[in-house]
Order: C-alpha cells, then sequence, then structure tokens
C-alpha cells in the first residue's frame, strides 16, 4: 500500500495535506479531546477554551493564563511527522497545508508560512478581544509572570487572549475560503491526525474528492471518510508519515 501511494505522489504536483492534533502527540502535545485529553483530566479546561466562558469570568482567565504558561507547546519539538511535510515542500510538491493546530509547529520544522493556513490561529498570537491588536504572546506572558493575574490590553483596556478559535467563537471566513479552494485544487489529499468530524474544515475531505484528488487518510482512529479514501492508514504517523512521503526514511516498505 506504502509503493502504491508513493506512486501516486510521485505523479502527484499539487498535494494538499491537512493536520490535526495526531501529528503534534508525538512532539508531546496532548489533544484534548482524545481519551487521555485535557478536558477528561481537567473540567475546568473545557471553559478555558469556551469564549463565552472566558469573557464572562474573569477567574477562567486567570486560570487560562496560568494554562498559557504552562503550555507543554512552548518547548515542543516537531517530530518526524512535520518534518516529511518539510520534505514534501522541499520536492515542490506541496500547494497547501491546513491545519487545525495553533502550535506552529509545521512553521518551525521548516514549512513556509505562506503555505500554511492555520484554520484555528495560533497561540504563538495574543489578540484583544476589544480592540483586535495582535502581537506575539510572549509579550503578554511575561506580565503574567510579573504578576498580572488576569492582563488587559494597555491601548483600550479589553479582554486580551490567545489569538485562536475558541468554542463558541466564529471560524474566519477569509482562512475558511482559502483552506477549502486549496482543498479544491487538490490532486493528492491527505488528512493527518484529524478525526474529520468538524464541519467545515472536513469538508476539504469532499471538496478534493469532487476534484478527483487521491485521498488518502492517516489517522489512529477511524474516521468518516475511511470508506471513500484510496488510502487508510492507522499506524503512528511519526513513523507513517516519513515512509509515505519522505526520500527518506523508507523503512516500512
Ligand atoms: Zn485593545
Amino acid at each position: 500500500m506504502i509503493a502504491q501511494v508513493q506512486s501516486w505522489l510521485e505523479r502527484a504536483q499539487r498535494v494538499v495535506a491537512l493536520t490535526g492534533a495526531g501529528i503534534s502527540t508525538d512532539s508531546g502535545i496532548p489533544d484534548f479531546r482524545g481519551p487521555q485529553g485535557l478536558w477528561t483530566k481537567n473540567p475546568l479546561a473545557e471553559k478555558m477554551s469556551n469564549i463565552h466562558y472566558y469573557l464572562a469570568d474573569a477567574e477562567v482567565r486567570k486560570a487560562s493564563w496560568q494554562n498559557r504558561l504552562s503550555s507543554p507547546a512552548w518547548h515542543a519539538r516537531p517530530n518526524p511527522g512535520h518534518l516529511a511535510l518539510v520534505e514534501l515542500e522541499k520536492r515542490r510538491k506541496l500547494h497547501a497545508l491546513i491545519t487545525q493546530n495553533i502550535d506552529e509547529l509545521h512553521q518551525i520544522a521548516g514549512n513556509s508560512p505562506e503555505r500554511v493556513i492555520e484554520v484555528h490561529g495560533t497561540m504563538r498570537r495574543f489578540m484583544c478581544w476589544g480592540c483586535g491588536m495582535r502581537g506575539p504572546m510572549q509579550l503578554v506572558l511575561e506580565r503574567v509572570r510579573a504578576g498580572e493575574a488576569d492582563p488587559q490590553c494597555r491601548d483600550c483596556g479589553g479582554i486580551l487572549k490567545s489569538d485562536t478559535i475558541s468554542f463558541g467563537q466564529q471560524l474566519v471566513p477569509e482562512v475558511i475560503e482559502q483552506a477549502m479552494r486549496a482543498a479544491g485544487e487538490a490532486d493528492f489529499f491527505i488528512a493527518i491526525g484529524t478525526s474529520l468530524q468538524v464541519y467545515p474544515v472536513a469538508g476539504a475531505v469532499d471538496l478534493a474528492r469532487s476534484a478527483g484528488a487521491r485521498i488518502v487518510i492517516v489517522n489512529a482512529q477511524p474516521t468518516p471518510f475511511d470508506e471513500v479514501a484510496d488510502a487508510v492508514f492507522n499506524q503512528p504517523i511519526s513513523e507513517i508519515l516519513p515512509a509515505i512521503l519522505g526520500s527518506g526514511a523508507r523503512s516500512l516498505q
């Protein structure tokens, strides 16, 4: 099956990858929805990721800032799964990299920022809910470290948060359009580490299929699209992805 996928990839010119939390778990970033997820372990985590609780309750915000300070993502390094996607870009095959992740590990691994479409934003930037100002997250985290439990915008006094899409918050239409347009232009579409259960992002698979793209799914658990996919892999992402995409490790053949 790996050899088959590689031959499709050999002919492909516009590969679109869609990545979810599963690609970052091997970098030590837990999937908050999975069985070992943060939500299961800490009920407050669900409130912290909901925009309505966040805006309404200073205690939720204080807990959120402490949570951001101690996020494992600050020390996380890209894993071989991320590097395989860098390899794909070096081979000039990567048309777009749509990601549901907020950790920027794709850019840190070496993918060009202009190829990466972050449908859920990034935790490495803050935004002001009042005036929309944005900037590096570390600037605000320094204020938290210095003792501000719930720092406010220095321009307008508004509530600050990470520049990510919380639950209850609208996706950015321009970003979703960009992602869907790219998916519709794919000749090879690979979904990696995502359950494909959340629309509109899961709709990218439908668009790619309609465009005639080969569909490959790499995920530990089954997805609703497995039946229509051309190939499905359930092995660990950091092992299987280099074998499929990279010119390096082909040991799994
Ligand atoms: Zn502001």
